[in-house]
């Protein structure tokens, strides 16, 4: 899946540069660049979502989502909605988010020393919200209204004068389905499984989570003795306090608004946005990799003007492996499976060996005299590879 301004421009070279010199793939290619999903009026994003569940593996490019600037900058028909929102609504599923640790960058967090992965929640609350602007005063309220029974209305707010409302909902299908997705990957990963939500300000919503967490590990309980891995619930404002204090090498699920913020605190904390994995797997065991940063805005609007840039491709490429990878697994061809890894252990070496975009060069230690451009860096890959 293509997408948008410097991730586009670095998607083509980490093709064209890195992959196809070295595989023959049969690759499905779908345009998710924010004028084509106006052209298709958005069809081309369930097309490609679609496409993940019959293929089983996608990778997919950051993507613009429009807000009313893009709007303007881009003529759209209107602002179309979030593709990734729009992927996971179809896919379910949850995303991982893992940082890739290199030894000359040292995280910000002086006690961070493993890895931090982060499981997002991907469906619903505010992400498949229904928002109303409320021009004066009046009564909010919710209403539910049962397929057989009676209705139930609560009362949100007696209004005085102008606010504004949202409504949000999420299922206990795909709660279940992200409690198990999140257990699977501890267990798995063999690392201690956080979970943080507020369930003593929000008992209802925050506490269904909860319980739902609890019931899952319950059901698991064999399996966390046996692996000794922890599962440890906490308020949502503790665990960040804790994780600033902890090692790392836990899995922290998190729900969706939580997870969309905490990772790129943890993904600046580690390095740079750029050095931040991220998967979406789905209940049905279909994977979609990307890179967790956006479109690059700044450096792409740089690059328009003609001004040299230094974007770090490092969590693209790793979005291609990672499929890569999966692909190869699925389809029984270890060749391929081992040119991913082996990618990925060129990237990591020749940053470690003082060979790194900007984002990066000023936070390594040692220092480096100099940093690559966005196109330079690739090309040595490329070279090493
Ligand atoms: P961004 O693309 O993540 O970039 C924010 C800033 O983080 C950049 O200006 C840059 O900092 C740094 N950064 C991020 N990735 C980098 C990389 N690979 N190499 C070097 N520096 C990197 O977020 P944004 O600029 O706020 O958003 C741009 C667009 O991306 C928006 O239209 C948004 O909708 C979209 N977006 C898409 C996705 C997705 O498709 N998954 C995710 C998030 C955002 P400096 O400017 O300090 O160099
Ligand atoms: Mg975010």
């Amino acid at each position: 899946m293509d997408g948008d301004e410097m991730t586009r421009i670095i998607w083509r070279m980490i093709k064209e540069k890195l992959l196809f010199p070295h595989l023959t793939m049969d690759l499905k290619y779908y345009d998710l660049g924010v004028k084509h999903r106006n052209d298709t009026d958005d069809k081309v994003t369930t097309d490609a979502a679609i496409a993940v569940n019959e293929c089983g593996v996608g990778v997919k490019c950051a993507t613009i989502t429009p807000n009313e600037a893009r709007v303007k900058e881009y003529n759209l028909k209107q602002a179309w909605k979030s593709p990734n929102a729009t992927i996971r609504s179809i896919l379910d599923g949850t995303v991982f988010r893992k940082p890739i640790v290199v030894k000359n960058i040292p995280p910000a967090v002086r006690s961070w020393k493993k890895p931090i992965s982060i499981g997002r929640h991907a469906y619903g609350d505010i992400y498949k919200s229904v928002e109303y602007k409320v021009p004066g005063p009046g009564k909010a309220e919710l209403v539910f209204i049962p397929a057989s029974g009676e209705r139930t209305s609560l009362t949100i707010h007696d209004f005085k004068g102008p606010g504004v409302i949202m409504g949000i909902h999420n299922t206990e299908q795909s709660i279940r389905s992200f409690a198990q997705a999140c257990i699977n990957y501890s267990l798995g990963e063999k690392c201690e499984l956080w979970f943080g939500a507020k369930d003593t300000i929000s008992k209802t919503y925050h506490g269904f989570f909860k319980e739902i967490f609890d019931h899952e590990v319950d059901i698991r309980k064999a399996d966390f003795e046996k692996t000794r891995v922890k599962y440890r619930y906490m308020l949502i404002d503790d665990a960040v306090a804790q994780i600033m204090k902890a090692e790392g090498g836990m899995l922290w699920a998190c729900m969706n608004y939580d997870g969309d913020v905490m990772s790129d605190m943890v993904a600046a904390g580690f390095g740079s946005l750029g050095l931040m994995t991220s998967v979406l797997v789905s209940p049905a065991g279909k994977y979609l990799y990307e890179a967790a940063h956006g479109t690059v805005m700044r450096h792409y609007y740089e690059h328009l003007k003609g001004n040299p840039t230094s974007t770090n491709s490092v969590a693209s490429i790793f979005a291609w492996t990672g499929a890569i990878a999966r692909r190869g697994e699925l389809d029984g061809t270890p060749d391929v499976v081992q040119f991913a890894r082996r990618l990925e252990s060129v990237v990591v070496a020749a940053i470690e060996d003082g060979f790194m975009t900007k984002d990066l060069a000023v936070i390594a230690e040692p220092k480096v005299a100099t940093y690559a451009l966005t196109e330079e860096f690739l090309d040595e890959i490329a070279a090493r590879l």
